[in-house]
């Protein structure tokens, strides 16, 4: 007997669940890229993520995963031996750093360790330290994928502000983008990057670079970007062939198209708000499971909880275990911890990641708690008993 057929649940930090109805959108036969409605279709988007981003400047989209677009947001600002300095909160922003390190930028990181946000008072001190302005970009994550936790991007402009510091802004968005608020303008963000497989709904494939006049004023004068990369001609393009660097990715922005035209028909404040109860949710689950076990929220504080993934501890090798129990057994897929303890360390085993991005509801969200505490029992895992109750009491209070 298996209890897991029926449809499966991709509960991991992305890719995340494709709707139904971007996967229809999707499924047509191949497009005219000279033109017709993809023309149409590729200047629409552009504009929803700019209004998405909080922002009236300028977008660039790129055939690319998150790395990809780590790297073209890098080529664009950054010549080899130039200056950043990143706020590593978790294994995501180490990755960019490795990014701009493999391309010669002179990168210097605070590590902030894997249960904690960005301290402020450290950046000020760097900043203060660096007298002749050799920092030309600071580079964060919004939501650090690994340890889940959400930094507060506008007190980071602040300190750049307080500091009298030239340097760019950049900012990792790609795990909070349509899940968690932000506003690119308002907080002072000169450049953002993000993708299209998390908060956005669809399948992996196109990411975004949203930058300002002063990131376009470093294009302008850095000398290492390739045609390719170049983020100028995909921002203001003449047609699809200039917006794309080549062949649109045809059936993706028809699929971006309807994902965007459902986080715009929800509206983005109820997106926001949805994610943050879910999250709620899961929090207070594990909250109460962690009365009698060793279940623990890896960021203490729910003001620093992302609202698209959460990290949990349980203790080694139980992690795993539990993994494997509601994938055999509930049709469940849970992420692998990452970033909270080495890969390979035997401690890598008791920690989980669930994502809880894009298109999730109440009853997804109860469906894997109740998933995990069926887990916990057949697998004779100790646990507080009410777990499920404190997800359902949080949803109940509308
Ligand atoms: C997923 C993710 C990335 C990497 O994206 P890929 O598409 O896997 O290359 C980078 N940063 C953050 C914060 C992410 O969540």
């Amino acid at each position: 007997m298996t209890m897991s057929s029926g449809r499966a649940y991709l509960a991991i930090p992305g890719p995340s669940v494709v709707p139904d109805r971007v996967l229809r959108a999707m499924h047509r036969a191949a497009p005219n890229i000279y033109s017709g409605a993809l023309n149409d279709v590729g200047a629409s988007v552009a504009a929803d993520l700019c209004k998405l981003a909080g922002t009236k400047h300028h977008v660039a989209i790129y055939i690319a995963n998150g790395h990809g677009v780590w790297e073209a947001a890098l080529s664009n600002v950054l010549n080899p031996d130039d200056k950043a300095l990143v706020l590593a909160t978790g294994p995501f922003a180490q990755g960019w750093a490795g990014m701009a390190g493999s391309m010669n930028i002179d990168c210097q990181v605070i590590d902030f360790g894997n249960k904690n946000t960005i301290d402020m008072e450290k950046l000020a001190q760097v900043l203060a330290e660096d007298k002749d302005h050799r920092i030309k970009a600071v580079l964060a994550v919004h939501v650090d994928t690994g340890t889940s936790v959400r930094n507060d991007i506008p007190a980071v402009r602040r300190v750049i502000d307080a500091a009298g510091h030239p340097a760019l802004l950049m900012v990792d968005c790609i795990a909070s983008f349509g899940c968690d608020v932000f506003r690119m303008d308002e907080w002072g963000v000169d450049l953002m990057v993000a993708a299209c497989q998390k908060g956005l709904m669809t399948p992996p494939g196109i990411g975004f670079v949203f930058f300002n006049d002063k990131a376009n004023d470093l294009r302008n004068a850095a000398t290492r970007t390739s045609a390719y990369w170049d983020w100028r001609p995909r921002a203001t393009p003449e047609n699809n062939s200039e917006r794309f660097g080549g062949t649109a990715p045809t059936h993706h922005i028809f699929g971006l198209r309807e994902a965007l035209d459902m986080i715009l028909e929800e509206g983005l404040p109820q997106v926001w708000a949805r994610h943050e109860k879910l999250a709620s949710a899961y929090w207070a689950a594990i909250e109460a499971w962690g009365q009698a076990g060793a279940m623990s929220l890896n960021i203490a504080d729910p003001a620093l909880r992302s609202h698209a993934v959460t990290a949990v501890s349980i203790g080694a090798p139980q992690g795993t275990a539990l993994r494997d129990w509601v994938a055999d057994h509930a049709g469940v897929t849970l992420g692998i911890g990452l970033g909270m303890a080495p890969a390979g360390d035997p401690a890598w085993h008791g920690h989980f990641r669930i994502g809880h991005m894009g298109h999730v509801n109440a009853h997804m969200v109860l469906g894997v708690v109740g998933a995990i505490d069926a887990g916990m029992k057949s697998l004779g895992i100790p646990h507080g008993r009410d777990g499920l109750i404190a997800a359902s009491t949080v949803l109940a209070r509308i």
